[in-house]
């Protein structure tokens, strides 16, 4: 616990009205029920700086926080004296729009970003979960949360180009440039993409951008077996064609977003949607070349755009928050490409099994699934179990992104780490010797 006179000097670094301890506001502020003793809401990166120093001396833990879309990643945090809330930092800094690239405060939310640079037709392609709900650039950045999008953008690990840090003892690191060229020494920002925030606090951020394409289209096939549906994939991925995103849904997922938004697909299909986004023409030709594939390989389907095309991409990237009534564990797995079909067929045979509901949402080209298990704690837990073992076998890994206290105590969240824990220890505590940012979330 933080005592009162280092409260006080909280309270006098941010001001009264930043320095919140209501009781339902830290009740909804807490980590896996680790409810903190007071939220900060610092303007800038000084009154950050000023706060970790002070949190520093005293050992205070600090959770930093955007909107919290992402609080049930990694393990229960040990402590959570003071969450800091970068929900004022949320000014979008420069946008060299001839350069394609823009610093923006970390607290701005990602829709709020693209809204300002879709002002001058460009935009941040990264397309995580969370967006509605308000997810910010800094937690993306931290967690290096991802959508479909990643196949032609790749994450925001590959779009980041410098930031602004505050250290664990309020020192302001800067890392990177403004200039996409920039590559003399270790690239340091990378080191703070998906770190959770166990390093430092991420302030601000520079990314390189893209620019709106024309047009977009999706055609979305039903497939009736999964052999056919990774037929289809096989071949888009030896193609020429330029995909944008290429997604492959269980016949449970499908079947309920089709509910939803009536495509006109079949029932019980496995789906693949291909989305081309490029100037009209080449959208034009290339999905003529999709739709060819897929029927070569046994798929029929439905060109989706507008307004039906978001809708659509919404429910994907959302999978499973708000497809299918929440989940009881919601997983990731990356594992080869080839052995995302053995993924959905294990699903398959663990609801026979477990008597669980498995359903499954891949991005085809990366080797990324994101799973949902729903279910009772014991059967969800030998499948998670049972997943992770054959991710891990198959040269991949499978990590444990949302679940109860229970499921998470009794499964590693992150697997097996392997040797690279000994290193990534000692970074952590270059960084942060007290251990005081996020403790015990990552390890
Ligand atoms: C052989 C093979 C080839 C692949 N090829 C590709 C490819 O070409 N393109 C592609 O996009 N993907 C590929 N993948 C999938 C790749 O492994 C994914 O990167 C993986 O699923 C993790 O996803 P991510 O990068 O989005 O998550 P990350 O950003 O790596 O992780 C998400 C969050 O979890 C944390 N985290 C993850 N793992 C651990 C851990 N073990 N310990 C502690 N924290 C952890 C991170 O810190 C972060 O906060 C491939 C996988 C395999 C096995």
């Amino acid at each position: 616990m933080v005592e009162l006179s280092s409260i006080k000097e909280l309270r006098s670094i941010v001001g009264e009205e930043n320095a919140v301890e209501d009781p339902q506001l830290l009740e909804s502020s807490a980590i896996d029920g680790v409810k903190p003793g007071i939220v900060l809401f610092p303007e800038n990166i000084e009154q950050i700086s000023e706060i970790m120093k002070t949190a520093s001396r005293v050992s205070a833990s600090v959770i930093p926080m955007g909107s919290g879309t992402k609080r049930g990643i990694g393990n229960k945090p040990l402590g959570a004296d003071i969450v800091l809330s970068t929900k004022k930092l949320d000014r979008v800094k420069e946008h060299e729009s001839a350069d394609l690239v823009a610093t923006a405060e970390c607290g701005i939310t990602l829709s709020a970003l693209n809204s300002r640079l879709g002002a001058r037709n460009q935009f941040l392609p990264v397309d995580p979960p969370h967006v509605n709900d308000g997810a910010t650039v800094g937690g993306v950045i931290a967690s290096n949360d991802s959508g479909p999008m990643r196949l032609r953008y790749g994450t925001a690990r590959e779009l980041l180009i410098g930031m602004k840090v505050v250290r664990a003892d309020g020192s302001v690191f800067k890392g990177g440039s403004k200039v996409v060229k920039n590559v003399a020494g270790y690239d340091m920002p990378k080191l703070f993409v998906g770190s959770l925030g166990t390093l430092g606090i991420i302030a601000e951020a520079t990314f390189r951008l893209y620019p709106v394409p024309e047009s977009s289209k999706t055609y979305v096939a039903g497939f009736k077996s999964l052999d056919e549906a990774h037929g289809a994939v096989r071949s888009l991925i030896n193609s020429n064609l330029v995909i944008n995103a290429l997604e492959q849904m269980d016949p449970g997922l499908s079947g309920s977003i089709e509910e939803r938004l009536g495509m006109g697909l079949g029932r019980n299909i496995y789906a693949l949607a291909v989305r081309i986004m490029n100037v009209t023409q080449a959208v034009e030709d290339q999905i003529k070349t999709v739709m060819e594939v897929s029927r070569r390989n046994g798929g029929e389907g439905v060109v989706i755009e507008g307004g039906d095309e978001e809708a659509f991409w919404n429910e994907v990237r959302e999978f499973p928050w708000r497809s299918l009534d929440g989940a009881s564990a919601v997983l990731k797995a990356g594992v080869l490409i080839s052995d995302v079909t053995r993924m959905f067929l294990m699903l398959e045979e663990l609801s026979d099994k477990y008597g669980v509901r498995a359903h499954a949402s891949a991005r085809a080209a990366n080797g990324v699934v994101i799973v949902s298990v729903k279910g009772d704690s014991e059967p969800v837990l030998s499948s998670v179990k049972e997943l992770r073992e054959f991710s891990e076998s198959a040269g991949g890994s499978l990590v444990v992104r949302e679940a109860s206290p229970e499921i998470k105590a009794a499964v590693s969240v992150w697997g097996d780490i392997g040797s690279p824990l000994g290193l990534m220890k000692r970074i952590k505590s270059g960084f942060d010797p007290g251990n005081i940012l996020n403790p015990g979330r990552l390890f």
